[in-house]
């Protein structure tokens, strides 16, 4: 044979590599990049198809024109602004986008920057409420040190923000939420407040369950309460999955930049935004909320633009394919989406709800996610965890997890609809479920007792 023949002979699928992936060390010899590139991708062949994963908020598809783009851009480095001054504009022209969307004011001069997600956004948020409550703080004569600082969020916060309390040094001020709204307690949370507190979180879709927090209540009770004392707070909206769900469908309650005392929020451009992760977004109202400490300069076009980001170097790709949906899809192109993802998810709920035993927490009304509980039933021997396990037999990912603090008793399951969802797929996903809740009740043998699996939430 032919010595090439021989060689293409290796690239066959099977058992015609002989060669072996370095798990603890480098090989001291180079691999051929056909054989290396079929057996790395070999070493992923069982993780699962990501679109049936329902665990994950993140994008799960782009078209083939954005991850074109995508990989031909790998190469720009978001932060070298002198470098590469067009790919800034692009960044620029996602942050003007967002604001429009985010009803940003005219007579205020929003700032903003991309990060790697909204757990980068999120630090970024915390820290200016952090520098600004200082300031303040000790403008008014407090003494800053006496004490540790405070966050108050509802106990359905996301993980990053628990993070951010332990890197900054801060009290995480957890406000219990009620069984009846899965979100943040408004009759409680000014309770937590005090002249130590460096701001609020609200949750505009929190992770537990999708429920949006009520920002405009709690925007009028922190308006009140600064009436009341020279230690303002403010709020900083955590808006990792609505923030780029919400202005183009779902309810039409104020929720950003139109009410007074939302200063900052962020968004997570992987989630809604339909971008494979990681880029996420973080915006200021004004300037005047950003503290000068946090702003560093980099070298543009021979002069000086402002970054904050914590990340340097990395890839500018993410925002390229951020900017190729925004000019693709328009506004009516993320409505039409999401308006389908909405119905598929309430579509979802809807055939659960029909099966009788479970008791919805979320119909995917205002988000697309579903979430729901087992109605009690003594006779029932299985529980969510090893409906979650059957279920995953037929490659769906659907986890089950305990509710947050003072609620932790309370096991969920939750699916979250995404955009490459169809209506054919619900179908088929509707019939997986309904054969496994059938082999459950049917099954001899059981999987072992109920065991709190210990999920920290399901965050992502
Ligand atoms: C997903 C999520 C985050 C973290 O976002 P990443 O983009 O994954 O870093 C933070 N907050 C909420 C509410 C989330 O849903």
């Amino acid at each position: 044979m032919k010595k090439d023949c021989m060689e293409h002979m290796a690239a066959f699928p099977g058992g015609t590599i002989e060669e072996l992936l370095p798990t603890k060390k480098l090989m001291k010899d180079p691999l051929d990049p056909d054989i290396a590139y079929r057996l790395v991708l070999d070493e992923l062949l069982d993780e699962g198809v990501a679109r049936q994963n329902l665990a994950t908020f993140c994008q799960t598809y782009m078209e083939p024109e954005a991850t074109r783009l995508m990989s031909l851009t790998l190469e720009k480095n978001a932060i070298d602004k002198s470098e590469y001054p067009q790919t800034a504009q692009l960044e620029m022209r996602c942050v003007n986008i967002i604001a429009d969307l985010w009803h940003a004011r005219k007579d205020e001069r929003f700032i903003g920057t991309s990060t790697v997600g909204s757990s980068e956004a999120c630090m970024l948020g915390g820290m200016a409420m952090k520098f600004r409550w200082r300031e303040n703080a000790a403008s008014h004569g407090l003494d800053v040190n006496a004490r540790k600082p405070n966050l108050v969020i509802s106990a359905g916060y996301q993980v990053c923000w628990e993070k951010f309390c332990v890197y900054w040094d801060i009290e995480l001020r957890r406000v219990p939420m009620k069984w009846d709204r899965l979100s943040l307690d408004l009759e409680k949370v000014m309770d937590y407040v005090d002249e130590y507190t460096i701001g609020i979180v609200g949750i505009q879709g929190n992770t537990y369950t999708g429920k949006l927090d009520d920002i405009q209540g709690l925007d009028r009770l922190v308006e009140a309460h600064n009436k009341t004392t020279p230690y303002k707070v403010y709020i900083h909206v955590d808006g990792a999955s609505g923030g780029m769900f919400t202005p183009f469908c779902g309810p039409n309650r104020p929720w950003d930049f139109r009410l007074k005392n939302v200063v900052s929020i962020n968004t997570s451009g992987h989630k809604y935004g339909l971008v494979y992760p990681g880029v996420g977004w973080i915006l200021w109202r004004d300037e005047k909320f950003l503290p000068k400490e946090l702003v560093f300069d980099v070298s543009y076009l021979g002069g000086d633009m402002p970054t904050m980001a914590i990340n340097f170097s990395r890839s500018a790709s993410h925002i390229i394919g951020q900017y190729y949906n925004f000019s693709r899809m328009g506004f009516d192109g993320y409505r039409v989406v999401h308006e389908k993802t909405r119905k598929i998810a309430m579509y979802i709920a809807k055939e659960l709800k029909e099966l009788g035993i479970f008791e919805l927490l979320n119909d995917g009304d205002e988000m697309p996610i579903v979430c729901w509980k087992l109605k009690a039933d003594e006779n029932r021997k299985w529980n969510l965890y090893d409906l979650a396990d059957r279920i995953r037999m037929s490659g769906w990912q659907v986890p089950a997890y305990p509710l947050p603090q003072d609620l932790e008793t309370i096991v969920i399951q939750r699916a979250v609809i995404r955009a490459d969802f169809s209506r054919q797929l619900a179908i088929h996903f509707i019939d997986d479920f309904r054969r496994a809740v059938k082999e459950l009740d049917e099954a001899r043998i059981l999987p072992g007792p109920a065991t709190d699996k210990g999920v920290y939430g399901f965050t992502h």
